[in-house]
């Protein structure tokens, strides 16, 4: 069974969907893992988001992340990580297809609800950057 990291950003847990975006996974047969409601501190969101250090867009990114709680899930199933990424939609939501989690609740490229991971590789280094093995059930 494939899986793949989930974070409810923190313009949707503001927003009070957090419910609404978990039952989008659970009704498209992913399975929820492992979640948690965390507050990120901006070395965490720093880390998390390395890989985006030299785009111009970094500095906002991460004030974004650490503007409110996330929640952080551990989603599990066949195909679990594009399954979530279709689920997603664009990361621009005005170019996200009708239906996905990102046309339905986000308002702007950095506020855009959710992230998942991109890559199989990813998903595994993402999933033990937030939880232990033993949290994974
Ligand atoms: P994702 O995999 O669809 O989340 O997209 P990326 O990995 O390319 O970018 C990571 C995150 O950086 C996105 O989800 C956005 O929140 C943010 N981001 C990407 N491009 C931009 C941009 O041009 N401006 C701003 N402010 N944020 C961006």
């Amino acid at each position: 069974m494939e899986q793949t990291l989930s974070i409810i950003k923190p313009d949707a847990v503001a927003k009070n969907v957090v419910g609404k975006i978990l039952d989008r996974f659970e009704t498209a047969g992913l399975r929820i893992a492992a979640t948690k409601k965390i507050q990120l501190s901006r070395a965490e969101a720093e880390a998390f988001y390395a890989v985006h250090a030299q785009r111009p867009f970094f500095g906002e990114l991460v004030e974004f992340m650490i503007s409110g709680p996330v929640v952080v899930s551990v989603l599990e199933g066949e195909n679990a990580m594009t399954k979530n990424r279709d689920l997603m939609g664009a990361t621009n939501p005005k170019e996200a297809e009708a239906g996905t989690i990102r046309a339905d609740f986000a308002e702007s490229i950095d506020a855009n609800a959710v992230h998942g991971s991109d890559s199989l590789e990813n998903a595994s280094i993402e999933i033990n950057f937030f939880f232990a093995q033993k949290d994974i059930c």
